[in-house]
């Protein structure tokens, strides 16, 4: 099929690649020139593995390609897919705007049926206001679908290419099935994808982040209880995620969420529910705990030192919002730096794959080690902020030799507290004894 993908970010890059790897022809195009410019020479502008391999192969197969060109792309496909950003308005709510554009460009450019279907997360009522706006200028019929993408950052690829499920909200039929037959080859025909209607589709995925996202605030909140109680929160995800249920999954307690979604759709379902007057008072305290929780590692720091950080060096492992990706938005490894700069501290950090990201935020107002144990050369403390693989066990007789206090802050419960405190370590987890 003839497809076009709008927006070449981790979605529509992972999207596009995607669908070109099982034989469609996809023109993935943006209005960001540089991006493209990057793709056409064969670099990918983020990191995501598995992303390079896919987008060479199909490149070089012809299957994959990259343009500017948003208008001549709308007019070559049967399906156009909207994957531009929807971040954060000032109010709250979900910024449309780069949606509604490219509503407006695909009615001006719609020369025979397409299927429109919205990739981005999208509020409810926004396939029917695309609708309005594509059918102002439209002379052809077209149809509007939603179809929100479930993969996580950091493995992305696999969660695209062999989905859980595949939403497709339209109150079209022929959209249906054609959306259904495109994503036939990914699930094999089992019946991992759902038909509904788009107000449903659109719901769906913010209440799947709403629902992760309260999971991970339950947690951390009895984190705080635990620590209080004299509790270890991690026997106690061990004890409740065996439990059928409740599940394993997004029950760690940590230094909160972040990522460019979660917080951002909270916000927005917040928004959309009070629109209609409705609290969703358990989003609310999500949102609550998760701010606090972001404060927290800064604040055992500072508890640590007695509110005296200034001239302090603190390094940091891990600034990427979570591990195997470079993306640090809304990461609590930036809240922790602001946090730590701000009471006068030094940090010297390190992560495998965010540091051009974040050196574009602070310039040399931090240290970019290259190498994690030169981030914690002569620090007073180290705290692990994303658990990469190579934080999990690194050498600790050598942290111990090169931090100027043997200090550590582990934010994400990854090492043993009772070893590292027999190696003469101080050990601070969160909600631990
Ligand atoms: P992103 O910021 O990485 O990419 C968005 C891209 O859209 C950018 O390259 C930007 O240049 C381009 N763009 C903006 N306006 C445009 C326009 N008018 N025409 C063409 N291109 C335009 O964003 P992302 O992380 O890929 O997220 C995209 C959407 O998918 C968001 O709604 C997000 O909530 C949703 N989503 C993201 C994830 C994720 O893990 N990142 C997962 C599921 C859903």
């Amino acid at each position: 099929m003839q497809l076009a993908v709008v927006g070449t970010g981790y979605v529509g890059l992972v999207a596009g690649a995607g669908f070109a790897d099982f034989g469609n022809d996809v023109a993935c195009v943006d209005v960001s020139a540089a991006k493209i410019e990057m793709l056409k020479r064969g670099e990918v502008p983020i990191y995501e593995p598995g992303l390079d391999v896919l987008i060479a192969k199909n490149t070089r197969d012809g299957r994959l390609r990259f343009s500017t060109d948003v208008a001549s792309a709308i007019r070559d496909a049967e399906i156009v897919f909207i994957a531009v950003g929807t971040p954060q308005a000032d109010d709250g709510s979900a910024d449309l705007s780069a949606v509604e554009a490219v509503g407006e460009t695909i009615g001006k450019n719609l020369n025979n049926f397409k299927v429109i279907a919205t990739k981005s997360t999208v509020p409810v009522g926004t396939a029917d206001r695309l609708r309005q706006i594509i059918g102002a200028n439209a002379t052809q019929p077209f149809a509007v679908a939603s179809n929100p993408e479930f993969l996580k950052e950091g493995d992305a690829v696999n969660d695209f290419m062999k989905p859980d499920r595949v939403i497709i909200g339209s109150d079209d039929p022929k959209a249906r099935e054609i959306l259904r037959h495109l994503y036939n080859p990914f699930v094999r025909a089992s019946d991992r994808i759902q038909l509904m209607d788009a107000r449903s589709a659109e719901l769906t995925k913010y209440a799947a982040n709403a629902l992760l996202a309260s999971r991970i605030s339950f947690m951390n909140d009895l984190a705080v209880l635990a620590e209080k109680v004299g509790a270890d929160i991690e026997l106690v995800r061990k004890g409740v995620g065996a439990d059928p249920r409740i599940g394993t999954k997004f029950l760690f307690a940590g230094p909160g969420f972040g990522g460019s979604c979660f917080p951002k759709d909270l916000s927005a379902i917040l928004y959309t529910a009070g629109s209609v007057g409705h609290d969703l008072e358990i989003v609310r305290a999500t949102e609550r705990i998760n701010a606090r929780q972001k404060r927290l590692l800064a604040s055992k720091v500072s508890a640590h030192f007695d509110g005296a950080l200034k001239g302090k060096t603190i390094a940091v492992w891990g600034l990427a919002f979570k591990p195997q990706t470079d993306d640090i938005r809304e990461a609590p490894a930036l809240t922790l730096i602001d946090a730590l700069l701000e009471a006068g501290a030094t940090v010297q950090a390190h992560d495998p794959q965010a540091m051009p990201n974040v050196r574009a935020i602070y310039g040399n107002r931090i240290l970019l080690s290259d190498g994690m144990y030169g981030a914690a050369e002569g620090a007073d403390a180290l705290v692990v902020v994303t658990e990469w693989h190579e934080y999990r066990r690194p050498d600790f007789h050598r942290l111990k030799r090169i931090l100027s206090s043997p200090t550590l802050f582990d934010g994400r419960n990854i090492w043993e507290p009772d070893e590292l405190r027999g190696m003469g370590f101080v050990y601070t987890g969160i909600g631990r004894k």
